[in-house]
């Protein structure tokens, strides 16, 4: 059963700490070579390209840096990793599905995600952003296959809420759940979230903090 996330003032406080530390540039990764060998516990970030991650991971560490590295000619197509002091990392993968990527430069980014899937103890969790206009699309469903078959644990985050007109958010919450019920590896909790409004950004932290060490 999928339910909208609820958390308590304590856990969105450890999340705001968690949150409110430094948030250093590790390196950027086109290859398995480049990925930095860690212990720190990781949690991913993942989505169609303009499906407001950077925006994300602004508003979750409340600071620019994160995206203007990840949006660095040359970086957009690495995993850029990053260091929320020694408790959690942050790796931001490259988007996918964008209509100007070739056949070539898509199954480049299967086999780079494939290796960093593979080869990766620490991965905690990945965070799958979706689109709240258009619900799971097949690209995205083709991630989740992808996820469900490395057994990693990952979770839907709904972007852009503040986008919807009332009473579509209940429907794509319903329309998200249906389809997350379909894969083994999702998590049963879903996020949504406003990245400009700031919604669901604290508990998201929250849920993401209850993943580092304390
Ligand atoms: P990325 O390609 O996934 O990193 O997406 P961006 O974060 O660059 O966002 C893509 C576009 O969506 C930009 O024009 C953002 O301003 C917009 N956007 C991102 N998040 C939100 C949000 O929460 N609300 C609204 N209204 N627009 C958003």
């Amino acid at each position: 059963m999928m339910s909208s996330a609820r958390v308590s003032k304590a856990d969105e406080e450890h999340g705001r700490l968690l949150f409110a530390q430094g948030c250093e540039f590790v390196r950027g990764a086109a290859s398995l070579d480049g990925i930095p060998t860690t212990r720190i516990p990781e949690v991913a970030f993942c989505g169609r390209s303009n499906v407001g991650k950077s925006s994300l991971l602004n508003a979750l560490t409340g600071r620019k840096t994160l995206a203007r590295v990840s949006n660095t000619p040359g970086r957009t197509r690495e995993i850029n990793f990053f260091r929320l002091g020694d408790r959690l990392m942050l790796a931001d993968l490259p988007g996918y599905g964008s209509a100007q990527v070739s056949n070539a430069d898509s199954a480049r980014w299967t086999e780079l995600i494939f290796a960093y899937l593979r080869g990766r103890p620490n991965l905690r969790r990945v965070v799958l952003l979706i689109d709240s206009r258009r619900g799971p699309l097949p690209q995205d469903v083709e991630v989740m296959d992808l996820l469900d078959s490395s057994a990693v644990s990952y979770q839907l985050v709904l972007t852009k809420i503040d986008k919807l007109k009332p009473g579509e958010l209940a429907q794509i919450e319903a329309q998200t759940a249906e389809e997350s019920r379909r894969h083994g590896a999702a998590h049963p909790e879903l996020f949504v979230t406003s990245a400009e409004k700031g919604e669901g950004i604290a508990q998201l932290r929250a849920a993401l903090a209850a993943l580092a060490p304390p």
